[in-house]
């Protein structure tokens, strides 16, 4: 009973899709129904009452708007992604983040979404098609991030529909402006020094975590079974499994040569998995050039004192944010901020 006052009381978040709707026409369809409200910190982000049910609202079933957290929304921010980047998102699925960076990102650019669970990437694959994030074409003489060389037979048809009703005199040519590129794979497996990764200029790391920081699993804390069948022992242990894991994610993404900004992310409380796995690969981190930035600086809740520099990560806490969400970001020496983040 507590947890569910506890989560009644949670304002419901959505995040506007600006790939398929602007946020001011968003918020004038919402208002029809509910009060909402801006979010002060993540652009396009929307503040509506606490039980407002919206899963079968027609924005969110034609993929203009997506139910997603503030906490798990300011992952793609910290990142700040330009338009026409190259960026992996590291463990992708549903695709939340995904197609965050695909709207921050203007619809230009490339994002390889790399998935291992086979069942995962069919929802992530559904996700981008909803969102309108395959691929954006743009047909015109346009300044192309990534050109299509070979033309699909459907595409040519197109083509020459375009040019029986538009006045254009010579063939236009046909680009790609966004590219969402879903990988089934591990990451790990993925070759830093491959030359179709060359260009990857941001990762995104939100691997399996405990999520400990998320309502489900605190409700699952509470079932009987939990507690019959669960040891302390085999929590600790999954835990350091999971942090095992998630070290070795992390190291590989500092492993990219091109790559400026990498964040990592967790939607767990529990240090472990947080500061412990940051402080951890910090050696490598700079050896590589990488050191630890201060995403959303505003923000008063920020790493645990694990180690010196702890100050530059981000949390959000369970009873302030209703939300336990963890943020590191990485720079590389001698790389701007993005202006806009
Ligand atoms: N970023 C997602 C979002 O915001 O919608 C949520 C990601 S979820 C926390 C972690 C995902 O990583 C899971 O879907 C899991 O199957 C996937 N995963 C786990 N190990 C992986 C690996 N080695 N390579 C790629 N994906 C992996």
């Amino acid at each position: 009973v507590a947890l569910d006052k506890f989560s009644e009381q949670k304002p419901r978040y959505v995040r506007v899709n600006t790939l398929k709707i602007d946020t001011e026409n968003a918020i004038r369809e919402l208002r029809q129904e509910y009060e909402v409200q801006k979010d002060d910190m993540v652009p396009d982000l929307l503040i509506l009452p606490p039980g407002a049910d919206l899963h079968k609202h027609p924005l969110v079933t034609n993929g203009s708007i997506f139910l997603q957290g503030k906490a798990s929304s300011m992952a793609a921010v910290a990142l700040g992604p330009k338009p026409g980047w190259e960026v992996i998102d590291a463990c992708s699925a549903p695709g939340n983040k995904t197609l965050h960076l695909a709207s921050l990102m203007k619809g230009k650019g490339k994002i390889i979404a790399c998935e291992l669970n086979e069942e995962r990437v069919k929802r992530l694959k559904y996700n981008v098609k909803l969102a309108g994030a395959t691929s954006i074409l743009c047909v015109s003489s346009c300044p192309p991030p990534i050109c299509i060389r070979k033309i699909p037979d459907k595409l040519k048809i197109l083509l020459d529909e375009i040019m029986r009703i538009s006045p254009m005199r010579s063939k236009p040519s046909i680009c790609v402006l966004l590219y969402v590129e879903v990988k089934h794979g591990d990451f790990l497996k993925l070759d830093p020094n491959d030359p179709s990764y060359s260009k990857v200029r941001a990762i995104l790391l939100d691997p399996s975590c405990s999520g400990s920081g998320t309502a489900f699993e605190r409700l699952d804390h509470l079932l009987p079974s939990h507690s019959a069948g669960h040891s302390d022992h085999a929590d600790v242990r999954r835990l350091q499994k999971l942090a095992g894991f998630q070290k070795k994610v992390l190291e590989h993404a500092l492993s990219f040569p091109a790559v400026e900004r990498i964040v990592y992310s967790t939607c767990s409380i529990h240090q472990i998995e947080n500061e412990d796995v940051v402080s951890s690969v910090m050696h490598l981190a700079s050896s590589h050039g990488f050191q630890l930035a201060t995403s959303f600086p505003q923000w008063p809740r920020r790493g645990l004192p694990a180690f010196d520099g702890s100050e530059h990560l981000l949390r959000t806490d369970l009873t302030t944010d209703k939300e336990g969400f963890f943020i590191a970001l990485f720079v590389r020496k001698g790389v701007q901020k993005p202006k806009d983040y």
